[in-house]
């Protein structure tokens, strides 16, 4: 419906709906949503026709209610833009793309969801404990609840998707959360049925709990399953006995040996005292202070080459310009100026082209003539010269 209110400047209408408060957010929504929601079908995260499953403005309302950096991750973790087996050596930071917990090949973010290894099960396991707690805390439906853990749990070890035996509704929602995707549960993508089931229930039992702070609730335990699966794997990967990690620090120490073999000696004064500890207590120091002292030690290295390359050059004798070279060691004239000649040779009618004569080197000295910048007047114009400023100065 076209409407106005009168006086009114001017109004911003998206589609056939007017835009009572055009706010930044709200303008920013409708301009980005859009492309947002294309790009993760493009990019594969969720299929086109299960776009309008997803309720998204609960999804807007879970990710305001999560902190900044919670947000950030769940952006990266969900476009793999994040410090994964396959992303980091996609980006040459790795040479391989091992699992740090299980060593299996190509590990991305939904492996590190799905991962097995290094007691991630048990991490697993205690969030699910946890978000079982809240769903019976909170009235959860029961079979909804059921389901829920169910799908959990099969998606995680990659068992084939039976629906239950379930109502009719319930089944919809499992049937629209499987096309949506459950990783996406995890990352905030829920189907609109959820709330919907929920609220129907709350209903039918004369709950006064409010079904959008049920799902919200559902949501940030989900968040935090797999935000602590995210954590455990980099504990397990930064531990010093993984085996990336002590190849690493082999090969640091290595390089800190050369330096200690090569010594002090060819560096600034001012910079020996990176070599006054004993090498023992320097290996023994962190990963990262080896790595400063190794970064200090090249800079001062490469200082010293860089003022011994400059002192050498200053020494060096430099190539003299010869005025007269002997005669057989004179360049071959050019090729215009052998045209000259021949055609000077070839005319001789004609004068010669004006040409700057050289001095025989070996002739005598001439003397210097003083250059008269002012004509010489004759006796009597001095004279009459003299008198003129004789008179002058008088008067
Ligand atoms: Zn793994």
């Amino acid at each position: 419906m076209n409407f106005s209110i009168a006086h009114e400047g001017w109004s911003i209408w998206h589609s056939n709906s007017k835009i009572a408060s055009p706010s930044l957010s709200a303008l920013y929504s409708i301009l980005q949503d859009g492309i947002t929601i294309d790009k993760w079908v493009r990019d594969g995260r969720i299929p086109a026709d299960a776009v309008q499953l997803v309720d998204w403005k609960l999804v807007e309302a879970n990710m305001k209610s999560l902190k900044a950096a919670h947000r950030r991750w769940v952006t990266k973790h969900a476009s793999e833009n994040c410090g994964v087996g396959k992303t980091l050596k996609l980006w040459g930071k790795q040479d391989d793309d091992n699992c740090p917990r299980c060593n299996a090949p190509a590990e991305d973010t939904t492996h590190v969801l799905r991962c097995t290894g290094k007691d991630a099960t048990s991490v697993w396991n205690a969030n699910l404990a946890k978000l079982s707690d809240q769903m019976e805390s909170l009235e959860t439906e029961p079979e909804l609840s059921h389901a829920l853990l169910l799908r959990l749990h099969q998606w995680r070890y990659n068992i084939p998707f039976v629906l239950g035996d379930w109502s009719t509704e319930v089944q919809q929602c499992i049937a629209d959360q499987d096309h949506i995707g459950w990783k996406n549960m995890l990352e905030g993508l829920p189907s609109s049925r959820w709330q919907t089931i929920q609220a129907r229930h709350y209903d039918n039992i004369g709950s006064r709990l409010h079904p959008k702070r049920w799902i919200l609730s559902i949501l940030k335990l989900l968040h935090n399953t797999a935000w602590d699966q995210w954590q455990h794997r980099n504990d397990v990967l930064h531990r010093t006995d993984q085996p990336r990690q002590r190849r690493a620090r082999e090969m640091l120490d290595d390089e800190i040996l050369l330096e200690y073999s090569i010594g002090p000696a060819s560096l600034q004064p001012s910079e020996h005292y990176h070599f006054a500890s004993p090498l023992p207590s320097l290996l023994i120091k962190p990963l990262d202070f080896k790595k400063a002292w190794l970064l200090n030690v090249h800079a001062a290295r490469k200082y010293a080459a860089e003022r011994l390359r400059r002192r050498a050059s200053f020494f060096e004798p430099r190539p003299r310009i010869q005025r007269n070279p002997p005669q057989d060691q004179q360049p071959a004239p050019p090729q215009n100026q052998q045209q000259n000649q021949q055609q000077n040779q070839q005319q001789p009618d004609q004068p010669p082209n004006r040409r700057r004569r050289r001095r025989n080197p070996s002739a005598a000295p001439r003397p210097r003539q003083r250059r008269r910048l002012i004509p010489q007047a004759d006796d009597r114009q001095r004279q009459s010269l003299m008198d003129w400023m004789r008179t002058n100065r008088l008067r």
